[in-house]
Protein backbone atom coordinates (compact mmCIF):
# COMPACT_ATOMS: atom_id res chain seq x y z
CA UNK A 1 0.00 0.00 0.00
CA UNK A 2 1.27 3.65 -0.63
CA UNK A 3 2.57 5.39 2.02
CA UNK A 4 0.18 8.26 3.06
CA UNK A 5 1.41 12.12 2.17
CA UNK A 6 1.83 13.93 5.24
CA UNK A 7 0.50 17.11 5.00
CA UNK A 8 1.62 18.36 8.34
CA UNK A 9 5.02 18.01 6.79
CA UNK A 10 4.72 20.81 4.12
CA UNK A 11 2.91 22.81 6.68
CA UNK A 12 2.27 22.33 10.41
CA UNK A 13 0.00 25.34 10.22
CA UNK A 14 -2.74 23.22 8.21
CA UNK A 15 -6.08 22.41 10.32
CA UNK A 16 -8.53 21.27 7.92
CA UNK A 17 -8.59 19.67 5.31
CA UNK A 18 -10.28 17.22 2.70
CA UNK A 19 -9.10 13.60 1.64
CA UNK A 20 -10.55 10.55 0.22
CA UNK A 21 -10.78 7.21 1.91
CA UNK A 22 -8.52 5.04 0.03
CA UNK A 23 -9.06 2.03 2.70
CA UNK A 24 -11.75 1.07 5.76
CA UNK A 25 -10.11 -1.32 8.15
CA UNK A 26 -10.81 -2.58 11.58
CA UNK A 27 -8.18 -1.89 14.48
CA UNK A 28 -8.13 -3.30 17.32
CA UNK A 29 -12.04 -4.21 17.34
CA UNK A 30 -12.42 -0.27 16.40
CA UNK A 31 -13.24 1.34 13.14
CA UNK A 32 -10.34 3.11 11.35
CA UNK A 33 -9.66 5.00 8.13
CA UNK A 34 -6.33 5.25 5.94
CA UNK A 35 -6.71 8.43 3.93
CA UNK A 36 -4.87 9.36 0.52
CA UNK A 37 -3.54 12.32 2.61
CA UNK A 38 -3.96 13.60 6.02
CA UNK A 39 -3.09 16.85 8.32
CA UNK A 40 -2.77 14.51 11.49
CA UNK A 41 0.28 13.90 13.02
CA UNK A 42 0.74 10.27 14.54
CA UNK A 43 2.43 9.34 17.88
CA UNK A 44 6.04 9.54 17.05
CA UNK A 45 9.63 11.16 17.85
CA UNK A 46 8.79 11.37 21.64
CA UNK A 47 5.86 14.14 20.02
CA UNK A 48 1.99 12.96 21.01
CA UNK A 49 -0.53 12.29 17.92
CA UNK A 50 -3.17 15.44 16.73
CA UNK A 51 -6.52 14.95 17.97
CA UNK A 52 -9.59 15.88 15.86
CA UNK A 53 -12.44 14.84 13.99
CA UNK A 54 -12.88 13.42 10.09
CA UNK A 55 -16.55 14.11 9.02
CA UNK A 56 -17.21 15.48 12.48
CA UNK A 57 -16.56 11.82 13.77
CA UNK A 58 -13.69 11.66 16.53
CA UNK A 59 -10.34 10.32 15.80
CA UNK A 60 -9.03 8.31 18.67
CA UNK A 61 -5.63 7.38 17.72
CA UNK A 62 -3.79 7.69 14.81
CA UNK A 63 -1.06 5.24 14.23
CA UNK A 64 1.80 4.67 11.72
CA UNK A 65 1.95 1.46 9.99
CA UNK A 66 4.66 1.41 7.88
CA UNK A 67 4.09 4.72 6.71
CA UNK A 68 0.42 4.15 6.07
CA UNK A 69 -1.04 6.11 8.97
CA UNK A 70 -4.11 4.52 10.38
CA UNK A 71 -6.98 6.97 11.92
CA UNK A 72 -8.97 4.78 14.64
CA UNK A 73 -12.44 6.51 14.67
CA UNK A 74 -15.36 6.73 17.54
CA UNK A 75 -17.57 5.35 14.76
CA UNK A 76 -17.77 4.22 11.32
CA UNK A 77 -17.14 6.60 8.08
CA UNK A 78 -18.34 5.35 4.51
CA UNK A 79 -15.82 5.23 1.38
CA UNK A 80 -15.75 8.93 0.20
CA UNK A 81 -13.82 12.03 0.90
CA UNK A 82 -14.35 13.40 4.03
CA UNK A 83 -13.13 16.88 5.83
CA UNK A 84 -10.62 16.33 8.74
CA UNK A 85 -10.28 18.98 11.56
CA UNK A 86 -7.31 19.31 13.75
CA UNK A 87 -7.46 20.65 16.95
CA UNK A 88 -5.45 23.60 16.29
CA UNK A 89 -4.88 24.47 20.51
CA UNK A 90 -3.21 20.99 21.13
CA UNK A 91 -1.59 21.38 17.39
CA UNK A 92 0.09 25.09 18.73
CA UNK A 93 1.20 23.53 22.09
CA UNK A 94 2.83 20.70 20.11
CA UNK A 95 4.82 23.18 17.96
CA UNK A 96 5.81 25.25 20.71
CA UNK A 97 7.58 22.40 22.80
CA UNK A 98 8.43 20.75 20.16
CA UNK A 99 10.02 23.69 18.85
CA UNK A 100 11.55 24.64 22.09
CA UNK A 101 12.87 20.93 22.71
CA UNK A 102 15.44 21.73 19.67
CA UNK A 103 16.51 25.29 20.87
CA UNK A 104 17.24 23.76 24.10
CA UNK A 105 19.02 20.81 23.00
CA UNK A 106 21.24 23.27 21.09
CA UNK A 107 21.69 25.17 23.68
CA UNK A 108 23.00 22.53 26.07
CA UNK A 109 25.07 21.17 23.26
CA UNK A 110 26.73 24.56 22.59
CA UNK A 111 27.61 25.36 25.83
CA UNK A 112 28.05 22.69 28.31
CA UNK A 113 28.90 19.75 25.27
CA UNK A 114 25.51 18.04 26.41
CA UNK A 115 24.06 15.79 24.29
CA UNK A 116 20.37 14.83 23.92
CA UNK A 117 19.87 11.47 24.47
CA UNK A 118 16.10 11.34 24.07
CA UNK A 119 12.88 13.37 24.65
CA UNK A 120 9.21 13.05 25.61
CA UNK A 121 6.97 15.22 25.57
CA UNK A 122 3.79 14.80 27.93
CA UNK A 123 0.40 16.37 27.84
CA UNK A 124 1.83 18.55 31.35
CA UNK A 125 5.19 18.48 30.96
CA UNK A 126 7.73 17.36 28.69
CA UNK A 127 10.97 15.64 29.22
CA UNK A 128 14.93 16.02 27.88
CA UNK A 129 17.33 13.26 28.67
CA UNK A 130 20.89 15.33 28.26
CA UNK A 131 24.10 13.39 28.13
CA UNK A 132 25.58 15.19 31.36
CA UNK A 133 26.10 13.70 34.79
CA UNK A 134 25.69 16.67 36.88
CA UNK A 135 24.93 20.78 36.37
CA UNK A 136 24.87 23.86 38.99
CA UNK A 137 22.45 25.97 39.01
CA UNK A 138 24.44 28.67 37.19
CA UNK A 139 25.02 26.36 34.26
CA UNK A 140 21.07 25.87 33.99
CA UNK A 141 20.42 29.32 34.38
CA UNK A 142 23.20 29.79 31.61
CA UNK A 143 21.21 26.87 29.04
CA UNK A 144 17.91 29.02 30.22
CA UNK A 145 18.92 32.21 28.98
CA UNK A 146 20.75 31.28 25.87
CA UNK A 147 17.42 29.37 24.47
CA UNK A 148 15.42 32.18 25.47
CA UNK A 149 17.64 34.37 23.68
CA UNK A 150 17.30 32.26 20.40
CA UNK A 151 13.57 32.83 21.19
CA UNK A 152 14.00 36.74 21.28
CA UNK A 153 15.54 36.71 18.34
CA UNK A 154 12.65 35.30 16.45
CA UNK A 155 14.58 33.39 14.15
CA UNK A 156 13.41 31.30 11.00
CA UNK A 157 12.58 27.70 11.26
CA UNK A 158 13.53 26.27 8.42
CA UNK A 159 12.29 22.88 6.77
CA UNK A 160 14.57 21.11 3.66
CA UNK A 161 14.42 17.92 2.29
CA UNK A 162 17.95 16.58 1.82
CA UNK A 163 19.12 13.33 -0.13
CA UNK A 164 21.20 11.30 2.55
CA UNK A 165 24.21 11.39 0.32
CA UNK A 166 24.64 15.24 0.55
CA UNK A 167 23.59 15.29 4.62
CA UNK A 168 26.98 15.27 5.45
CA UNK A 169 26.90 19.25 4.38
CA UNK A 170 24.68 19.51 7.12
CA UNK A 171 25.93 20.26 10.72
CA UNK A 172 23.32 18.26 12.13
CA UNK A 173 23.50 18.37 15.75
CA UNK A 174 22.57 14.45 16.06
CA UNK A 175 23.45 11.96 13.43
CA UNK A 176 20.39 11.04 11.09
CA UNK A 177 18.45 7.89 12.53
CA UNK A 178 16.49 7.32 8.77
CA UNK A 179 17.83 6.78 5.17
CA UNK A 180 16.82 8.32 1.72
CA UNK A 181 15.26 11.67 1.58
CA UNK A 182 15.76 13.41 5.74
CA UNK A 183 14.03 16.18 6.08
CA UNK A 184 16.35 18.74 8.09
CA UNK A 185 14.81 21.63 10.37
CA UNK A 186 16.72 24.36 11.07
CA UNK A 187 16.47 27.37 13.46
CA UNK A 188 18.13 29.55 11.02
CA UNK A 189 22.13 29.42 11.83
CA UNK A 190 21.47 27.75 15.69
CA UNK A 191 20.05 24.35 15.41
CA UNK A 192 20.31 21.70 12.19
CA UNK A 193 18.22 18.48 13.66
CA UNK A 194 16.73 15.70 11.22
CA UNK A 195 13.11 15.84 12.33
CA UNK A 196 9.99 14.92 11.29
CA UNK A 197 7.71 16.80 14.12
CA UNK A 198 5.69 19.92 13.86
CA UNK A 199 7.42 23.01 14.48
CA UNK A 200 6.83 26.99 14.02
CA UNK A 201 7.76 29.29 11.83
CA UNK A 202 9.65 31.59 14.10
CA UNK A 203 11.46 31.12 16.99
CA UNK A 204 9.31 33.85 18.62
CA UNK A 205 6.14 31.59 18.48
CA UNK A 206 7.54 29.25 21.40
CA UNK A 207 7.65 32.09 24.12
CA UNK A 208 9.24 30.87 27.35
CA UNK A 209 11.65 28.43 27.47
CA UNK A 210 11.88 27.26 31.37
CA UNK A 211 13.73 24.38 32.71
CA UNK A 212 11.84 22.52 35.79
CA UNK A 213 12.86 19.49 37.82
CA UNK A 214 16.30 17.65 37.53
CA UNK A 215 16.37 14.11 37.79
CA UNK A 216 19.35 11.26 37.62
CA UNK A 217 18.66 8.94 35.40
CA UNK A 218 20.75 6.05 33.60
CA UNK A 219 23.47 8.13 34.97
CA UNK A 220 22.58 11.14 32.90
CA UNK A 221 20.24 13.95 33.76
CA UNK A 222 16.65 14.34 32.61
CA UNK A 223 14.86 17.78 32.79
CA UNK A 224 11.35 18.81 33.06
CA UNK A 225 10.37 21.68 30.53
CA UNK A 226 8.25 23.59 29.61
CA UNK A 227 7.72 26.43 26.71
CA UNK A 228 5.22 29.26 25.95
CA UNK A 229 1.39 28.30 27.35
CA UNK A 230 2.58 26.08 29.06
CA UNK A 231 5.64 28.05 31.22
CA UNK A 232 2.50 30.73 31.78
CA UNK A 233 0.30 28.88 33.25
CA UNK A 234 2.53 27.30 35.59
CA UNK A 235 4.14 30.59 36.30
CA UNK A 236 0.46 31.84 36.70
CA UNK A 237 0.05 28.82 39.28
CA UNK A 238 3.41 28.91 41.24
CA UNK A 239 3.00 32.67 41.88
CA UNK A 240 -0.81 32.51 43.38
CA UNK A 241 0.84 29.88 45.16
CA UNK A 242 3.75 31.78 46.59
CA UNK A 243 1.72 34.99 46.90
CA UNK A 244 -1.01 32.95 49.28
CA UNK A 245 2.20 30.87 51.79
CA UNK A 246 3.59 34.42 51.97
CA UNK A 247 0.39 35.70 53.01
CA UNK A 248 -0.14 33.24 55.50
CA UNK A 249 3.41 34.26 57.02
CA UNK A 250 2.93 37.98 56.23
CA UNK A 251 5.97 38.36 54.64
CA UNK A 252 7.29 39.17 51.15
CA UNK A 253 7.25 35.95 48.37
CA UNK A 254 11.06 35.76 48.61
CA UNK A 255 11.27 35.30 52.33
CA UNK A 256 9.16 32.33 52.52
CA UNK A 257 11.95 29.57 52.58
CA UNK A 258 13.61 31.30 56.11
CA UNK A 259 10.27 31.70 57.50
CA UNK A 260 9.48 27.70 56.34
CA UNK A 261 12.73 26.86 57.59
CA UNK A 262 12.24 28.87 61.01
CA UNK A 263 8.71 27.01 61.36
CA UNK A 264 10.03 23.49 61.08
CA UNK A 265 12.97 23.98 63.41
CA UNK A 266 10.05 25.65 66.03
CA UNK A 267 8.11 22.51 65.21
CA UNK A 268 11.17 20.38 65.83
CA UNK A 269 11.73 21.56 69.31
CA UNK A 270 7.63 21.32 70.00
CA UNK A 271 7.79 17.86 69.04
CA UNK A 272 10.83 17.06 71.13
CA UNK A 273 9.15 19.39 74.68
CA UNK A 274 6.18 17.51 73.90
CA UNK A 275 7.33 13.95 74.17
CA UNK A 276 9.35 14.78 77.50
CA UNK A 277 6.16 16.29 78.69
CA UNK A 278 4.24 13.10 77.96
CA UNK A 279 6.59 10.77 79.46
CA UNK A 280 6.81 12.71 82.54
CA UNK A 281 2.66 12.56 82.59
CA UNK A 282 3.14 8.78 81.41
CA UNK A 283 4.80 8.66 84.71
CA UNK A 284 2.35 10.13 87.06
CA UNK A 285 -0.51 8.16 85.32
CA UNK A 286 1.05 4.90 85.86
CA UNK A 287 1.48 5.18 89.17
CA UNK A 288 -2.70 5.48 89.24
CA UNK A 289 -3.28 2.48 86.87
CA UNK A 290 -0.59 0.36 88.95
CA UNK A 291 -2.72 1.50 92.24
CA UNK A 292 -6.29 0.64 90.46
CA UNK A 293 -4.91 -2.66 88.34
CA UNK A 294 -7.20 -5.77 89.98
CA UNK A 295 -4.83 -8.15 88.92
CA UNK A 296 -1.39 -9.06 86.71
CA UNK A 297 -2.92 -7.92 83.44
CA UNK A 298 -3.79 -4.24 82.62
CA UNK A 299 -5.85 -3.74 79.38
CA UNK A 300 -8.00 -1.08 77.13
CA UNK A 301 -8.07 1.02 73.73
CA UNK A 302 -6.55 4.26 74.50
CA UNK A 303 -8.87 6.32 72.10
CA UNK A 304 -6.95 10.04 73.33
CA UNK A 305 -3.57 8.83 72.30
CA UNK A 306 -1.52 8.36 69.89
CA UNK A 307 0.60 4.80 69.15
CA UNK A 308 3.73 6.50 70.64
CA UNK A 309 2.30 7.92 73.43
CA UNK A 310 0.45 4.45 74.46
CA UNK A 311 3.71 2.78 74.19
CA UNK A 312 5.15 5.33 76.77
CA UNK A 313 2.42 4.63 79.40
CA UNK A 314 2.74 0.89 78.81
CA UNK A 315 6.41 1.06 79.43
CA UNK A 316 5.82 3.38 82.93
CA UNK A 317 3.03 0.61 83.95
CA UNK A 318 5.40 -1.93 83.61
CA UNK A 319 8.21 -0.80 85.63
CA UNK A 320 6.19 0.50 87.87
CA UNK A 321 4.30 -3.42 89.06
CA UNK A 322 5.09 -6.31 88.77
CA UNK A 323 2.54 -6.13 85.15
CA UNK A 324 1.82 -6.84 81.77
CA UNK A 325 -0.05 -4.64 79.60
CA UNK A 326 -1.86 -4.59 76.62
CA UNK A 327 -2.56 -1.52 75.23
CA UNK A 328 -4.47 -0.74 71.62
CA UNK A 329 -4.22 3.05 69.91
CA UNK A 330 -4.80 4.39 66.03
CA UNK A 331 -2.97 6.26 64.17
CA UNK A 332 -2.19 7.62 60.36
CA UNK A 333 -5.37 4.45 59.67
CA UNK A 334 -3.69 1.52 61.07
CA UNK A 335 -4.20 -0.01 64.69
CA UNK A 336 -1.33 -0.52 67.09
CA UNK A 337 -1.18 -2.64 69.11
CA UNK A 338 1.39 -2.62 72.21
CA UNK A 339 2.48 -5.44 74.58
CA UNK A 340 4.65 -5.08 77.50
CA UNK A 341 5.74 -6.77 80.84
CA UNK A 342 7.60 -6.12 83.53
CA UNK A 343 11.51 -7.58 83.28
CA UNK A 344 10.89 -10.44 86.67
CA UNK A 345 7.88 -11.73 84.90
CA UNK A 346 8.84 -14.40 82.38
CA UNK A 347 6.62 -14.74 79.38
CA UNK A 348 8.13 -14.63 75.90
CA UNK A 349 5.32 -11.94 74.48
CA UNK A 350 6.49 -13.15 71.02
CA UNK A 351 4.47 -15.98 71.81
CA UNK A 352 1.29 -13.43 71.05
CA UNK A 353 2.27 -12.44 67.78
CA UNK A 354 0.24 -16.08 66.58
CA UNK A 355 -2.23 -15.25 69.25
CA UNK A 356 -3.37 -12.50 68.12
CA UNK A 357 -2.91 -13.32 64.13
CA UNK A 358 -5.38 -15.75 64.54
CA UNK A 359 -7.97 -12.97 65.62
CA UNK A 360 -7.13 -10.09 63.58
CA UNK A 361 -4.55 -9.83 60.72
CA UNK A 362 -1.45 -7.95 61.91
CA UNK A 363 1.98 -7.19 61.60
CA UNK A 364 5.01 -6.40 63.53
CA UNK A 365 7.30 -8.06 66.40
CA UNK A 366 9.56 -7.22 68.98
CA UNK A 367 11.55 -9.14 71.86
CA UNK A 368 10.48 -11.28 74.57
CA UNK A 369 9.46 -7.96 76.93
CA UNK A 370 7.95 -5.24 74.47
CA UNK A 371 6.26 -6.44 70.90
CA UNK A 372 4.28 -3.60 68.69
CA UNK A 373 1.55 -5.04 66.25
CA UNK A 374 -0.05 -3.18 63.35
CA UNK A 375 -3.06 -3.74 61.74
CA UNK A 376 -4.77 -1.96 58.96
CA UNK A 377 -7.78 0.09 60.50
CA UNK A 378 -8.72 0.29 64.14
CA UNK A 379 -12.11 -1.17 63.87
CA UNK A 380 -11.06 -4.29 65.04
CA UNK A 381 -8.49 -2.94 68.09
CA UNK A 382 -10.71 -4.06 70.75
CA UNK A 383 -10.58 -7.82 69.58
CA UNK A 384 -7.75 -7.81 69.19
CA UNK A 385 -6.62 -6.49 73.11
CA UNK A 386 -8.75 -8.72 74.13
CA UNK A 387 -7.40 -11.79 73.01
CA UNK A 388 -3.99 -10.66 74.01
CA UNK A 389 -5.47 -9.64 77.45
CA UNK A 390 -6.66 -13.44 77.80
CA UNK A 391 -3.41 -14.76 76.48
CA UNK A 392 -1.45 -12.26 79.36
CA UNK A 393 -3.98 -13.67 82.10
CA UNK A 394 -3.14 -17.51 81.54
CA UNK A 395 0.80 -17.08 80.91
CA UNK A 396 2.13 -13.94 82.18
ZN1 LIG B 1 11.44 18.46 15.74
Amino acid sequence: MAETRRLYDEDAYLLEFEAAIVERRVHENRPAVVLEATAFYPESGGQPRDKGTLDGVEVLEVVDLDGVLLHVLASELPMGTVRGRIDGALRSDHRQQHTGQHVLSQAFWELLKGETLSFHMGPEISTLEIGLKSISDADCDRVEDRANTVVREDREVKTTLVPDDRIGEVPLRRPPKKQGLLRVVEVDGFDYSACGGTHVRRTGEIGLIKLGATEKIRGNLRFDFLCGGRALRDYRAKDRAARRLAASFSCAPGDMSAQVEKLAAEHRALKKRARGLGERLAAFESEEIVRAAGGRVVAGVLDDRTPEEARALALAVVKRGELAVAYGAAGEGQGHLILARSGSLKADLRQLVPVVAAVVPVKGGGGPSLVELVMAGSARLREAVDAAAAWLRENA
